[in-house]
C-alpha cells in the first residue's frame, strides 16, 4: 500500500544496508554549506534523505541521518550587505571567519547554521550534525588523509580520465567549484592539481590561516609535507600530526561516504552530471577507499515564486525559516513528500500559497473520510508526522485564504477578526484555536501581499460613482441591502450575491442557472460591489468581505439613494 517514492527508496536502502553492513544502523546523509544564508532551495538536500530515513525508522530499523556541515570549507566571497573589510577573511575556514556584525554566534559558520537547525527542528527533522571542522581538526580523518596522499597518483589518474574525456566539463563546473577556482591563489587546484604535482590535501596556512597554499613536496615514509603560501610563509609539517587542512572536495566527498558508511545520499543536478563530483566520487571510493558509492538519486530544482517584490534586506534569499513564517511545518513537508525527487516544483510566497493550502485541506478531508488515494495518503502521513512525533496542528482549520482575507480586512484588530471568523464557524471559542495557521496567514498578508493587493474598505461612500448608476444597478444594490438580514451568514451571502442578478433576470434567488448572460451580469455586479466597498475591481471573496465590513457599514457604502 505504501508504494510511493519514499517507500521504494526505503526498500532499496534497507536491502543494500543489510548487504553492505548487516546489523548496523542504516546511514543516510546530506551535506550543507553554511557559507551564507542557507537557501530554501537547499532544503531538498535534507528533505529527500529525511523522508527516506523516517520511513526506515517507521519500519523499526535503526537509521542515522547525518548532516555534514561543510564548515571547514574556505570563505569564498563577502555577500552583499556585509562590511567589505570581511574581504581579508577570504580563503579562511568558515569557522574562523568572524560572524556578521551584531551576530550572537562565535563565527560565520555557526551564524548561518543556527537558523537552519531551528527550521529543521520545527519541521521534525531528526539528524546528527557533523562539523567538518571538528572532524578534520580532531584528526578523525587521519588515516583517510594519509591514504589519499599515498594514493595520490591513482586519484590523479582517475581525475585525469574525466579531465581529458570531459575537458569541456571544466567550463560548466558548478557555481561553487567555479567560485573556488576564481577566488583561489593557486591556479587550477580545485581538484588538487598544481604546478608542483598532484596533492589531494590542502593545508590552511599556519601564519595567515588562508588556503592560498601550494603543496611543494610530500614524503610517504615520514609524512613530511612542505607548502608555501602567497603570504610568503612556507613550512614543512608532518601529516601524521597536522590537522589544519582538508581533502579537496572531489576526494573529500567519497572519503566521507566510506568513513560514515553512507548508503543513501541524493545530490542536486549540478553534482550528478557526467564527470561531476558524484560520478568521479563513485570511482574514487571503489578504487581508493575500498567502499561503495551510496544510492544517490538526483533531485531536481525547487523554485520559489513571489519573492521578486520582497525587500532585499537579506539579499532576497528565501530561507526555510521564511517559508515556515507563512506556512505550517506539515504543509512544507508535504510539498517534498508528494513529489518524486526528480520532479521540480515551486514554493509559493505569492497568492498561489492559498491554492496550495486549499489542496492540503482537501487532502486532509479525504484522508479523514477514507477516500484519499494510497499514494496521497502516504504523502499526508509523511507530512503530518514522523516515526517519533506528530507535527503541530491547528486545532480548528479555516481555509488559509479566509484567514488571510479576514486578517487583511481587520488589520490587527483581534476582536474584529474574531467576530468575522465566527461567521465562518460559530463554534470558535477564541483565536488560539486558529493558531498557528492564523499567525502564518497574518505574516503572509503583512510581509508578502503587495500593498496594491491589500484591502482598504472605503471610509465614505463613493458618491460620484453612486450618482452615475443606472436604474438596474440601483435596483441590484437595493435587493442586496434588503436581503442582508435574512442572509447574514457565509452561505446566505453567497446565495445573495449570486442571486441578485438572477432576480433581476426574472429568476428565483436560488435558481440553478448559469447562462453566459447571467454570468456576465454576476461579474458586473461583483465589480460594482468591489468598487463601492474597496475602491478596486477585485478583492477577497465577496461573502467574506461583506461579513468583514459589517451590515451598518455596508448600508452606508452601498446606499443608492432615492431613485432619480
Ligand atoms: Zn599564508
Amino acid at each position: 500500500m505504501d508504494a510511493d517514492w519514499v517507500a521504494r527508496f526505503a526498500d532499496e536502502v534497507i536491502a543494500e544496508a543489510e548487504r553492505r553492513a548487516p546489523g548496523k544502523p542504516v546511514v543516510c546523509a546530506s551535506g550543507l554549506s553554511p557559507s551564507g544564508p542557507i537557501h530554501l532551495g537547499n532544503l531538498r538536500e535534507v528533505m529527500t534523505p529525511h523522508l527516506v530515513a523516517d520511513e526506515i525508522r517507521r519500519r523499526g530499523h535503526e537509521c542515522v541521518h547525518i548532516i555534514s556541515w561543510d564548515d571547514f570549507d574556505r570563505f569564498r566571497k563577502v555577500p552583499a550587505g556585509v562590511d567589505p573589510s570581511w574581504n581579508e577573511h577570504i580563503g579562511k575556514p568558515l569557522t574562523t571567519v568572524p560572524a556578521p556584525p551584531g551576530s550572537a554566534y562565535p563565527n560565520w559558520a555557526e551564524h548561518f547554521k543556527a537558523p537552519m537547525i531551528a527550521a529543521l527542528a520545527e519541521m521534525g527533522v531528526e539528524f546528527q550534525g557533523i562539523s567538518q571542522t571538528e572532524m578534520y581538526t580532531s584528526g578523525a580523518y587521519r588515516e583517510q588523509v594519509l591514504l589519499a596522499m599515498r594514493e595520490r597518483r591513482r586519484i590523479d589518474a582517475i581525475l585525469d580520465q574525466y579531465r581529458t574525456k570531459k575537458a569541456k566539463a571544466k567550463e560548466v563546473l558548478d557555481a561553487d567549484e567555479a567560485a573556488a577556482l576564481e577566488g583561489s591563489g593557486a591556479a587550477g587546484e580545485d581538484d588538487g592539481s598544481g604546478a608542483g604535482g598532484y596533492y589531494p590535501y590542502k593545508p590552511y596556512c599556519s601564519f595567515c590561516d588562508r588556503d592560498l597554499t601550494t603543496v611543494t613536496s610530500y614524503d610517504d615514509e615520514t609524512t613530511a609535507l612542505s607548502y608555501t603560501c602567497v603570504c610568503g610563509h612556507g613550512e614543512t609539517v608532518l601529516l601524521s600530526e597536522h590537522t589544519r587542512g582538508k581533502l579537496v572536495w572531489k576526494v573529500d566527498w567519497p572519503m566521507r561516504w566510506a568513513y560514515e558508511g553512507v548508503v543513501f545520499e541524493p545530490s542536486g543536478v549540478d553534482h550528478s552530471s557526467p564527470g561531476s563530483s558524484f560520478v568521479v566520487g563513485g570511482q574514487i571510493i571503489r578504487e581508493v577507499f575500498g567502499g561503495q558509492q551510496p544510492i544517490g538519486p538526483m533531485y531536481a530544482f525547487v523554485g520559489i515564486s513571489g519573492m521578486a517584490k520582497m525587500s532585499s534586506s537579506k539579499g532576497g534569499v528565501p530561507t526555510p525559516a521564511d517559508a515556515l513564517s507563512i506556512m505550517e511545518p506539515a504543509l512544507l513537508r508535504w510539498l517534498y513528500a508528494r513529489r518524486r525527487p526528480n520532479q521540480s516544483f515551486k514554493i509559493s510566497f505569492d497568492q498561489e500559497i492559498q491554492r496550495m493550502y486549499d489542496e492540503w485541506d482537501t487532502l486532509t478531508r479525504k484522508v479523514a473520510d477514507g477516500t484519499a488515494l494510497p499514494a496521497d495518503q502516504s504523502a499526508y502521513r509523511r507530512a503530518s508526522s514522523t516515526a517519533s512525533a506528530t507535527l503541530p496542528e491547528t486545532p480548528r482549520r479555516l481555509p488559509y485564504r479566509t484567514l488571510a482575507s479576514v486578517v487583511d480586512i481587520a488589520t490587527g484588530h483581534e476582536e474584529q477578526a474574531l467576530r468575522i471568523l465566527r461567521a465562518f464557524d460559530p463554534e470558535i471559542g477564541g483565536l488560539d484555536e486558529l493558531r498557528p495557521r492564523l499567525d502564518r496567514a497574518r505574516h503572509w498578508v503583512n510581509t508578502y501581499l503587495p500593498a496594491e493587493d491589500r484591502t482598504q474598505v472605503r471610509e465614505t461612500p463613493d458618491k460620484e460613482l453612486l450618482d452615475t448608476l443606472g436604474e438596474t444597478e440601483r435596483e441590484s444594490l437595493r435587493l442586496l441591502l434588503d436581503g442582508l438580514d435574512d442572509h447574514w451568514s457565509l452561505d446566505g451571502l453567497t446565495t445573495l450575491v449570486y442571486g441578485v442578478p438572477k432576480v433581476l433576470a426574472g429568476l428565483e434567488m436560488d435558481a440553478k442557472a448559469a447562462t453566459p448572460e447571467l454570468k456576465a451580469a454576476q461579474r458586473a455586479f461583483f465589480a460594482l460591489l468591489y468598487r463601492l466597498l474597496v475602491g478596486r475591481d477585485t478583492g477577497p471573496r465577496l461573502p467574506t468581505l461583506l461579513l468583514a465590513v459589517g451590515r451598518d457599514r455596508i448600508r452606508e457604502l452601498l446606499d443608492p439613494g432615492r431613485t432619480a
